[in-house]
């Protein structure tokens, strides 16, 4: 006999995490189940290892539009929210505040960096500043030591920088869901979605050999949801590049997050410097960009599976070669990239091209490569519009089904994705969603 839900979660990242907290506690269905394959949450990409642990506020993504940045500011501040009512000591364990800066090197840069610092750009982000070599030296000293005098330098340091754990702070989610009264919330983890079948009025998830229904499916799947909406006959015309990243390791020579100006366009561009959250004796540099072909980074049986995210026909290829052949900086960066994956250069070039351009005095042998580091964002390409999507995607069903894929910054924006679908769900389910509830915890609905 299939098991009975109301709602039922597939995937327990971050994404999946923040659904199952803001689902549980604002829409109160009757019963919600989370299905994670493996024995715990946010063991893939949401693991601390796996990505830069940024709460991103759009303040010092130099690629981010205003709107853009209004929604991240946004989406962050919910997590902040959340997690200020956390017990101290499981705050610190998911977020820390932490010193962060985008900077500029030579005179591109500077100007990008001055075009940023708009007023309207101001508006949004009062407490940020433009600061010069004299300030940096003081805050960043080891940005500074070493470098050539004529070298230019600029930065816009940001007010508000957080490090998350987003690994502990889904686990912060999940145990918040499942302490919610009146709603039976069931988390089942070594349970590996197999199959998904559509129907008008519910759906059925069939899990290691098990059926279990509901009136609603949220895949969050991560690199799968792509997978899975193909599979069950949508979005033929989008493709994913699973987009890996590789990191180096340092003793401590960085106080803060240290972010380079990124190229627009391209999500994945900049390298940068930062201390991990889990260990404070370290800086962490990358992350790289590699083309990773698989779903899950240190699984190469999951190549198959990839290959049936990407759609093999000539406007998809001239679409991938329009986007990384078509311009001189994304070419620029994809080739360097390609160089740093090299064995004995590719370290060399790394250090040379990246690290010395924000820790000038880190010598080769300060940097070791962080083995079995660095998880991959599905990047979607969209044949149709010949373009990568930025942020995050959503692809909703016909009927009682929405799958969600996040790329980078898709663990900052998980309240945010949570919200959007908590609100569609409560309608579908009809039993309406407790803004009221929501807005006193975790602030406006709308963002301004
Ligand atoms: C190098 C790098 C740096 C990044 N830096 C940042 C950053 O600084 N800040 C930021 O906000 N974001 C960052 N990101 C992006 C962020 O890590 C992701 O957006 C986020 O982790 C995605 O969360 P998710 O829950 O969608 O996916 P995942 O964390 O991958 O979770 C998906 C889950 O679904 C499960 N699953 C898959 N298939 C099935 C199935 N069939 N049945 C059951 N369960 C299944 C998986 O096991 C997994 O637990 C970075 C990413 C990378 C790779």
């Amino acid at each position: 006999m299939a098991k009975e839900y109301d709602v039922i979660i597939v995937g327990g990242g971050i994404i999946g995490s923040a659904l199952l907290y803001t689902i549980s506690r604002y829409v109160r269905p009757k019963s919600i189940l989370l299905m994670e394959k493996y024995g715990d949450v946010a063991m893939l990409n949401s693991n601390s290892i796996s990505n830069s642990q940024t709460l991103h506020w759009g303040d010092v993504e130099t690629n981010y539009s205003i709107d853009k940045a209004k929604k991240t500011k946004a989406a962050s501040e919910r997590v902040l929210r959340f997690t200020s009512k956390l017990p101290s000591a499981e705050r610190a364990a998911d977020i820390q505040e932490c010193q962060k800066m985008v900077l500029g090197v030579g005179d591109k840069e500077i100007d990008i960096i001055d075009k940023i610092f708009s007023p309207q750009f101001r508006g949004l982000f009062p407490g940020a500043k433009k600061i010069g070599r004299e300030e940096l030296a003081k805050i960043e000293p080891n940005v500074v030591n070493g470098r050539d005098p004529k070298e230019k330098l600029s930065a816009i340091l940001s007010d508000t920088g957080h490090m998350v754990n987003f690994n502990a702070l889904a686990h912060s989610l999940v145990n918040q869901a499942i302490a919610t009264k009146g709603v039976k919330v069931d988390v089942l983890f070594n349970t590996n979605a197999d199959m998904i079948e559509e129907r008008e009025s519910d759906n059925s998830v069939f899990a290691n050999g098990e059926e279990y229904k509901a009136r609603f499916v949220d895949v969050a799947a991560g690199t799968y949801s792509l997978f899975f909406a193909k599979r069950m006959g949508y979005a033929q015309d989008l493709s994913s590049l699973s987009v890996g990243g590789n990191f180096y390791y340092s003793n401590k020579v960085l106080n803060g997050k240290v972010y380079r100006v990124q190229i627009g366009g391209i999500p994945f561009a900049a390298v940068h410097g930062d201390p991990d959250i889990t260990d404070p004796n370290i800086t962490r540099f990358g992350p790289t960009v590699s083309i990773a072909l698989r779903l899950e980074r240190y699984e190469p049986g999951t190549r198959m599976d990839y290959l049936k995210t990407v759609k093999f026909d000539a406007a998809t290829m001239s679409t991938i070669s329009k986007i990384f052949l078509g311009d001189k900086d994304v070419r620029h960066i994809l080739k360097n990239n390609m160089l740093y994956m090299l064995p004995g250069i590719g370290k060399s070039l790394f250090l040379k091209n990246e690290v010395q351009t924000i820790v000038p005095s880190l010598k080769g042998g300060d940097l070791h490569f962080a083995k079995g580091i660095g998880g991959i964002r599905p990047q979607i390409i969209d044949e149709k519009k010949k373009a990568l999507m930025l942020g995050e995607s959503k692809i909703p069903g016909r009927h009682n089904i929405i799958f969600n894929i996040t790329p980078s910054p898709g663990a900052t924006s998980c309240l945010s994705i949570a919200l959007e679908d908590a609100i569609h769900i409560a309608k579908v389910l009809d039993i309406g969603f407790e803004s009221e509830a929501y807005e006193k915890e975790l602030g406006p609905i709308k963002y301004k």
